[in-house]
């Protein structure tokens, strides 16, 4: 699937892993799994309360050496929050590599007033589900990488958005819902293919109970490895609970 595409940048590629908004103790628990398991890269949550926000973050710094973080904040943030987030986050020595999202979608201004205040690099995710949408952030120079996501604009819109993103000099992430590794297999195979992709947050299979799914790519820690056999290369195992449902 990936050859369709292109076969561009054919190569294991790392993810980042998300960490939710919890308690203290959980976040550092959570964090600490993860880090374990060899992520370096860690996709933390905010935008609820930024106070907090940057205790968490500083919890987690301080107990696990060598890792950087992207901040979604999925809208949560006001520019001001934004700002103060940044300045405590800098404090205490954090490396915030990436703000996803930080303030509502169509808050252009403020997008750009972040990476043009904070030097931090900020990327669209809710603001951009469409290609007129990726077109209005290069346009009001709000961002520096657009998310593209196959659930927000389908794969045909994804690769336009992601041609467009690189043809405008922007960057592109690349991520997911709660999704299996079919459709991120999917995804993956655009990364494999149209080369370009820098930040990759292809993390959710490994949130879910279990993997439903044989063959394709792998995991190994928060690497993906490619695959080379035709198409994704997967097999839907039959759920064990499913035969029970009526
Ligand atoms: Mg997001």
């Amino acid at each position: 699937m990936w050859k369709l595409w292109g076969g561009a940048d054919v190569r294991a590629r790392e993810t980042d892993i998300t960490i939710p908004i919890a308690d203290l103790d959980k976040t550092v628990a959570l964090a600490r799994g993860w880090y374990e398991k060899g992520f370096r890269l860690f996709k933390m949550k905010v935008g609820k309360d930024v106070e907090e926000d940057i205790r968490r973050l500083a919890a987690v710094h301080r107990a696990l050496p060598g890792i950087s973080f992207i901040g979604d904040g999925n809208q949560g943030f006001s520019m001001q929050d934004c700002l103060t987030f940044v300045r405590g986050v800098k404090a205490f020595g954090g490396a915030m590599v990436l703000l996803e999202q930080p303030v509502v979608r169509d808050d252009l201004d403020s997008m750009a007033a972040i990476r043009r205040e904070t030097g931090i690099p900020v990327a669209a995710d809710e603001s951009v589900r469409s290609l007129a949408d990726a077109q209005e952030i290069v346009a009001r120079v709000a961002a520096d990488y657009i998310n593209i996501k196959i659930m927000k604009t389908g794969v045909v819109e994804a690769l336009e958005i992601a041609s467009f993103t690189k043809a405008s000099g922007l960057k592109l992430m690349i991520g997911g819902m709660v999704e299996t590794r079919v459709a991120m297999g999917c995804s993956f195979s655009m990364v494999l293919g149209l080369g370009g992709f820098e930040v990759l947050d292809l993390d959710t299979p490994l949130l879910l109970a279990s993997d439903p799914i044989t063959g394709g790519y792998r995991y190994e820690g928060p690497q993906l490895q490619p695959w080379a056999q035709p198409g994704l290369d997967m097999t839907a195992e039959p759920s064990p609970n499913m035969s029970t449902i009526e």
